[in-house]
């Protein structure tokens, strides 16, 4: 059934010679309009695929074993996500048709890297995966509260994240933001240590406030301080959700660091509501909705629905973990709140990340060969839809972005951010010979997401073709279920 999917949604060509290389190719994207942000590329080619690279883009003519017209179509890299909390199978599924070849969860991370690498590859995944090792919960072993760690609990966090390291985390995720009583002298330690082995370290900046003191501003000097003084590559992440309506004054304190030379990177997804755990230490404590710059219990949402104070208030105590909706900011009746969220979807240099969550479903994480994903499951939206979304609204509807601005958002700047200490990301975000074979074949007339908050377990529409290290994971729009050719990323493998 799968075999004759492929053979229909491939048709067989002659098998002849490539353009550059004696033997045929496997797979040639045939007369799409191909983006490459890196190159500047954007015209009509051919693109030739053996080996899961890509050996030419030419317009040449081309013969393959198996080719795809993609006439009338724009064929680009594959999104690269730099921050997917949602590793399961289904999960990864979902951002396939939102364009995601890549989906990484880098801001929490987890603690045991050699486990979840291994775990992951023996279950298989459609798109490419990897991890950071994490700080909140090698810290949770050592630590019961989120108090300030003595040297004997810090060097054990160090000796943890190290261990990480050792088996090839990406990076170190910081959710600092969750811990925010944690010290000073923890958070620069932990970027000692990443600086000294040269990897990056992903942030969830503390404190997520308007308001001094312990606001998102400060918590961005920090960030800021930390990276002048330790050398660390830092990548603050969800600049959006972590700075609220206070985004003008922090864009431009991050501009000014980057301008003397910090290696500062940040991401945002396009959407005006977060979502985590109604237990977070943010909802809560003096002046906690002042703080997030004038939240109301009806901004909150659970399974879509809005809470109420006294909902709000019984989920918060008895179901902490309770993964619910926030609307920080309400474009639909403030329309300065429209311009604060393209303030960091549209920061020069910044990556597009989805922060996508798992889908769970009657509260049970949906994991496993599951597909499609059941009506009734939820998760925010951002894990169907970041990217298309970005398509849609940004470059289709409200002419923000060129296509090409887009798609380097979406793929080249998270390669150029991972690359210096991760090689193999030298060879993804381009759309080259010697690239990964990672490639998004999608119609720029109708691409789109389509999950909502009220109805989120929606596929995007508009991916053609998504082909993974040369393999197709969609194909004529249809998922290939039994497609597993994602690879884990990990830092000091050789292609593995
Ligand atoms: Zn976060």
């Amino acid at each position: 059934m799968i075999r004759a999917l492929v053979t229909i949604a491939f048709g067989l060509a002659g098998a002849g010679p490539a353009s550059s290389d004696d033997r045929p190719a496997d797979l040639v994207i045939r007369g799409g309009r191909v983006i490459d942000p890196e190159s500047g590329l954007d015209a009509v080619r051919n693109v030739v695929v053996r080996d899961g690279r890509i050996v030419d883009v030419t317009d040449r003519p081309v013969r393959g074993a198996h080719i795809i017209d993609a006439s009338g179509l724009v064929v680009a890299p594959g999104f690269i996500d730099l921050h997917a909390h949602g590793q399961q199978l289904p999960a990864a599924r979902m951002q396939a048709f939102d364009g995601v070849t890549t989906a990484m969860e880098l801001e929490s991370g987890v603690a045991d890297v050699g486990e979840y690498y291994e775990r992951v590859a023996r279950e298989g995944r459609p798109i490419n995966y990897g991890v950071s090792a994490s700080w909140s919960d090698v810290r949770e072993r050592i630590l019961k509260d989120s108090a300030v760690a003595d040297d004997e609990q810090l060097r054990r966090i160090l000796k943890g994240l190290e261990q990480g390291l050792s088996e090839g985390a990406l990076g170190i995720g910081i959710t600092v933001g969750y811990a925010p009583e944690s010290g000073a002298k923890e958070f620069h330690a932990i970027n000692a240590l990443a600086a000294d082995r040269g990897v990056v370290t992903f942030s969830h900046i503390r404190y997520g406030s308007v308001i001094e003191p312990g606001s998102s501003f400060a918590a961005l000097e920090e960030v800021i301080a930390v990276a002048a003084t330790t050398g660390a590559q830092m990548h603050i992440c969800h600049l959006n959700s972590s700075t609220l309506r206070d985004v003008d004054a922090a864009v431009k304190l991050i501009r000014s660091a980057q301008e003397r030379g910090l290696p500062i990177s940040v991401e945002a997804y396009p959407y005006s509501a977060a979502s985590t755990n109604i237990g977070a230490t943010f909802y809560r404590g003096p002046q906690w909705r002042e703080r997030l710059g004038g939240a109301r219990y009806e901004d909150f949402e659970l399974n879509g629905q809005p809470l109420d104070e006294r909902s709000f208030l019984e989920l918060q105590t008895h179901r902490p973990d309770t993964l619910i909706v926030y609307n920080y900011l309400r474009p639909e009746r403030n329309p300065l709140d429209q311009g604060y969220l393209d303030q960091s979807v549209l920061y020069p240099g910044g990556a597009i990340a989805s922060d996508g969550v798992w889908w769970t479903r009657d509260g049970k994480l949906l994991d496993g060969d599951v597909w499609p994903i059941p009506a009734d499951a939820y998760a925010h939206p951002r894990s169907a839809g970041t990217f298309t979304r970005l398509l849609r609204v940004y470059v289709r509807e409200r002419q923000k972005l060129t296509l090409s601005q887009a798609i380097e958002k979406a793929s080249l700047i998270p390669a150029l951010i991972l690359e210096r200490s991760v090689a193999e990301m030298k060879n993804k975000g381009r759309l080259r010979a010697g690239a990964d074979a990672d490639i998004i074949v999608f119609d720029a007339q109708t691409v789109s997401d389509r999950a909502t908050f009220e109805r989120p377990a929606q596929t995007a529409a508009g991916m053609r073709y998504v082909i993974v290290n040369g393999s197709p994971v969609i194909a004529n729009g249809q998922l290939i279920r039994s497609a597993r050719p994602g690879r884990g990323i990990r830092r000091g493998s050789i292609d593995k």
